[in-house]
């Protein structure tokens, strides 16, 4: 073993949330390291080669990265330009009747429609504004509160109160109301119920009539901003935030063991060993890694209290998500779309995303895949050879289970599948499509350390949120073993590009 250093606080993980959290260690004066196993940083953000000349991020949209962040952390600086305004978004027909919505613009639906929405949007955007500063605070525990947490609950309370007596009523009501029945309250047309319910539902393992919380979900996802440049632009506005504030990054560094000492009573993190056998000693070791991989892998359960161990182990990880990315040799044209610089989602009716959520509870993929598409390189040129490009999908519910497993076979019999469906809506893009990749949700975990493959790491439903994500001992970012902080999507408010769990795990550790 070779001894080599010791720093302020060693991070697990350069995904965006980690260099987050370095940058703001950094520029507090900390001595920072930042280890990532893999060859590249950002994680579940990084854009790599899928076929020669053509590279795709596996996250695709920055549709709701923490503005302040963004400010205080000097992006703009690295090259970002934050506030580009709403990402278009268009519910795609098979009939060419496409609906279209670009921020408060809706096309595609009657006036009556049109009303109705601008009502429903300007009524929850005042719910998401309420509850907008929370997840950059940390959530504070149940019990025994220091003064810091009573004035976040007051402001919590408060902001929900200023919303007064008939919203805030109403927000009580709808905020864990299934995604159908607040669709069906407000709206006729079954491709804008699909297009609303989306970002409700993306990622999780929600239906439209699954009760629980894709309300707030959806809530969530209504704060932030939008930048240029997509995906790669953050990632390297971020690396370069956190190396110009002093941070060090080693990549193809796998954190194999996060080093305790002490007794049973009083463990302590004190460093990182790599599978190499180098190890570094930190005053703080900050995990980005999921929990289960931090806690059963990287600390061991020899380490850990039973009943610790076992909500650690109980979460659910198993990702719903898979990922097709297509090099195309020409600009795809989606018929009557003019612009396809945004998101497309090929949904007909919330039935079909019901159906494919149904087939997923039961190890099986859908013969009537619902998705989103997008093509990256619109936005960076950098991804495709000229003029060519690469279609980007995400694909809802595929599950990690397959029944009988996944394979070759089962990969290409799905990927064909997905390439017929968009080809209903893209009349020759399989004529176009020059080489592709699929990646399951248990391909997503072989490839970037995410157990489960998971989008958000686990699942963000209320008995896995707020104080209780990732368990009530390791909400509030410090965990039952001293010197050990989380900072990744596993933490509160949870996944997405957000840049707030690593903010929030920077706070708690510069407290
Ligand atoms: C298919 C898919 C599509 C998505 N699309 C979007 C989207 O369009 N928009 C959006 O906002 N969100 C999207 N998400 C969600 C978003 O990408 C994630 O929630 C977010 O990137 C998580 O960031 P993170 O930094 O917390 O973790 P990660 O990005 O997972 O980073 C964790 C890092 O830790 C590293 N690591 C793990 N173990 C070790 C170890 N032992 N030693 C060293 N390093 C280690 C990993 O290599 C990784 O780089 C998507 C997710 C998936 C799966």
């Amino acid at each position: 073993m070779t001894q080599l250093g010791h720093y302020d606080s060693i991070i697990i993980g350069a995904g965006h949330n980690g260099l987050v959290c370095a940058a703001y260690l950094a520029r507090a004066g900390q001595r920072v390291l930042l280890l990532e196993a893999s060859d590249s940083v950002g994680g579940l953000a990084s854009s790599r080669e899928f076929h020669p000349g053509f590279k795709a991020p596996v996250a695709h949209s920055v549709n709701h990265f923490s503005k302040s962040i963004a400010v205080e952390l000097g992006l703009k600086a690295h090259g970002l330009v934050i506030d580009v305004g709403s990402v278009p978004c268009v519910g795609l027909s098979p009939e060419g009747k496409h609906v279209f919505l670009n921020g408060a613009e809706l096309r595609g639906v009657s006036d009556d429609e049109r009303e109705a929405y601008a009502r429903y949007s300007r009524q929850l955007q005042r719910f998401a504004r309420a509850l907008e500063p929370f997840w950059l605070k940390t959530i504070p525990r149940i019990g025994p509160n220091k003064l810091g947490d009573m004035l976040t609950f007051g402001h919590m309370g408060l902001n929900l109160r200023r919303l007064g007596k008939a919203d805030l009523r109403e927000f009580l009501r709808v905020f864990s109301l299934p995604m159908r029945d607040l669709m069906d309250e407000n709206f006729d047309s079954d491709i804008l119920k699909s297009l609303l319910s989306w970002d409700g539902l993306i990622g999780s393992k929600m239906a439209p009539r699954s009760p629980n919380n894709a309300v707030l979900t959806l809530l969530y996802r209504m704060v932030g901003t939008t930048m240029s440049g997509g995906v790669g632009a953050l990632v390297s506005a971020l690396e370069a935030a956190a190396t110009a504030a002093g941070a060090e990054i080693r990549t193809d560094a796998r954190v194999q063991r996060i080093r305790v000492s002490g007794s049973a009573s009083g463990l302590r993190a004190t460093g990182v060993e790599l599978g190499n056998g180098e190890v570094f000693e930190a005053d703080w070791v900050v995990s980005s890694a999921d929990p289960q991989t931090t806690f059963l892998s990287l600390i061991g359960v020899e380490n850990l209290e039973i009943d610790f161990t076992n909500r650690i182990k109980r979460l659910r990880c198993k990702g719903y998500v898979a990922k097709l990315h297509l090099a195309l040799n020409s600009s795809p044209t989606f018929g009557g779309i003019e612009d396809s610089g945004g998101r497309m989602i090929i949904a007909p009716d919330l039935d079909s995303i019901e159906f494919a959520f149904d087939d997923a509870k039961y190890g099986r993929w859908s013969e009537h895949p619902v998705m989103e598409i997008t093509l990256p390189s619109v936005h960076d040129a950098s991804l495709a050879p000229p003029d060519q490009h690469v279609l980007s999908a995400h694909v809802m519910f595929v599950p990690y289970d397959l029944q009988g497993g996944w394979n070759e076979a089962t990969r290409d019999a799905l990927s064909e599948r997905i390439i017929d469906t968009i080809e209903r809506y893209a009349p020759g893009i399989r004529q176009t499509v020059v080489g592709r990749e699929l990646l399951t949700p248990a391909d997503l975990e072989h490839a970037f350390g995410v157990t489960g493959g998971h989008w958000h790491h686990t699942e963000m439903a209320l008995d896995q949120m707020l104080m209780m994500r990732p368990t009530y001992e390791a909400a509030q970012y410090a965990t039952p073993i001293p010197g050990l902080y989380l900072c990744g999507a596993g933490c509160h408010p949870g996944g997405d590009l957000t840049g707030a769990p690593g903010h929030n795990a920077a706070h708690e550790i510069l407290k």
